[in-house]
């Protein structure tokens, strides 16, 4: 039965390429797989909740002409991976016996019920290959194929929006598909992980540890995000390592994301940066002019936008020093302008309108801060007066707003520090303790790392 019904999907499935979309068919129609006949039903397992819900929503009329034309059935059902077994053994299908011969992972049978903890939208499909991140991009996909084989630890870093998240996702994402939800993935970021045992720490329960070193070393898969900000706290750094070690040894694949490579991360004990270091440590790039292009024709095709074609050179030129996330930003808020304007397509028309005002344009399109937003930005925060900012009073609130203020000129205007503590009747000197005292707060505390991230997404809106 199984073969008969895989043979004819196979042919269902060269129909449904030709009139789904390719992004539709490989992220949600890939994930089906018919495994019975019931009541003059197709029964369908779907990998997860959300393919389910896109398939019904938005392909039955299509799934309905395939299985018309290569099973005679004109209706179907889907059921979830998760109720899968209980189906197959409900209804005697063979499936089972196959099914224990299959090779899985020893660390997940009788656990807890598995899920995809992956975000479905980051696949390798939808990454733009280009020059910049060619290498990455082969070193994730020979990860993803070999899992616990090659590369191990595989590292990965680079600048902010260049694409990291999205591939430790791809490489999940990937691993979840081809080994049918049997593994257990784990994805979890530096900050995480640490509040997490510090919590653990704190509350000094036993069950709880227990159910924290299960959960991480008992993954086949460890993702770790933004490992930068493992803060410089020596038992985390331990548990970790000890994490680390555990997984390594069992041959589970672990990939690691960072800002810097290992050695440049500051506060994390030797033996764990050469840990990092001992399998590949890959860099991302920015995107280069053909990257670019690329990039944003997939942008608009995966969004559905209206682009004038003969604009996107311009485009990709004006988007030279953006990083991916801010090129999606730009190019949803150009369209947005279209469609204020009542265009509905972003052509040259409404580009050179854009590029006429150019501040006002790249306030909107390109994420630029300006000194007055910053400004702006502090005192809503931190509660000031813009008086109070640049005064002479010295409460200790305000002096930290100032150095918040610092920090983000520095770093986000094109003006040298010197003119940044003039704004401030302040010496060079001061200018530069504040910028690094700010940046030193970043890496060693989560809270203000997202309180900083909070005021530069203010600063651009
Ligand atoms: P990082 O983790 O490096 O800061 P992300 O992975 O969050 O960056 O990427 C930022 C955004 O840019 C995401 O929406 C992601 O899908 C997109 N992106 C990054 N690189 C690519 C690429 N090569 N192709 C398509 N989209 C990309
Ligand atoms: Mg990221």
């Amino acid at each position: 039965m199984q073969n008969f019904l895989d043979k004819q999907w196979a042919q269902a499935l060269g129909d449904l390429e030709q009139t789904i979309s390719a992004i539709g068919f490989d992220m949600w129609i890939k994930t089906m797989r018919p495994i019975n006949i019931e009541d003059d039903n197709l029964v369908f397992v779907c990998g997860n909740e959300m393919a389910m819900n896109v398939v019904l929503r938005s392909f039955s009329k299509q799934i309905l002409e395939a299985i018309k034309t290569h099973f005679k059935l004109d209706k179907f059902k889907v059921i979830l991976e998760s109720e899968k077994d209980e189906y197959i053994e409900k209804h005697h299908l063979v499936e089972k016996s196959e099914k224990n011969k299959e090779e899985l992972p020893k660390a997940v049978t009788n656990e807890e019920e598995l899920t995809n903890p992956l975000n479905p939208k980051y696949t390798f499909d939808n990454f733009v290959v280009g020059t910049t991140n060619s290498l990455i991009y082969a070193a994730t996909r020979s990860v993803a194929e070999n899992p616990g084989k090659r590369f191990n630890p595989l590292f990965i870093y680079g600048g902010v929006g260049l694409g990291k998240t999205h591939l430790l996702h791809a490489i999940g994402n990937y691993i979840w598909d081809t080994k049918r939800g049997k593994v257990k993935i784990v994805y979890s970021t530096s900050e995480n992980f640490t509040n997490e045992f510090l919590e653990i720490l704190k509350n000094n329960k036993e069950k709880s540890t227990i159910e924290f070193r299960k959960k991480y070393r008992h993954a086949d898969v460890l993702l770790i995000d933004d490992v930068q900000f493992f803060a410089d706290k020596k038992k985390v750094q331990e548990e970790f390592f000890n994490t680390f070690n555990d997984l390594f040894a069992a041959n589970k694949q672990i990939i690691i994301a960072s800002d810097r490579p290992p050695k440049e991360i500051f506060g994390i004990e030797e033996r764990l940066s050469s840990r990092f270091s001992q399998g590949l440590v890959q860099d991302i790039q920015k995107p280069d002019f053909e990257t670019r292009v690329m990039i944003i024709k997939k942008k608009i095709e995966l969004n559905g936008y209206k682009f004038d074609e003969n604009i996107i050179p311009t485009l990709a030129e004006r988007f030279e020093k953006f990083n991916i996330r801010e090129i999606e930003g730009a190019l949803n808020k150009l369209y947005v302008i279209a469609n204020l304007s009542g265009k509905y397509e972003v052509d040259a028309e409404i580009l050179n309108e854009a590029f006429a005002h150019s501040h006002e344009f790249e306030a909107k399109v390109g994420r630029v801060a300006t000194q007055e937003k910053i400004i702006e930005a502090i005192c809503i925060k931190f509660n000031l007066k813009r008086d109070e900012l640049f005064g002479k009073r010295r409460t200790k609130e305000i002096a930290e707003a100032r150095q918040y203020c610092i920090y983000l000129m520095w770093r986000k205007l094109d003006i040298p520090l010197t003119s940044i503590a003039k704004l401030f009747n302040r010496d060079h000197a001061t200018a530069i303790h504040a910028r690094d005292k700010v940046m030193e707060l970043i890496k060693t505390d989560p809270t203000i790392k997202k309180l900083v991230e909070e005021l530069e997404d203010l600063v651009v809106h």
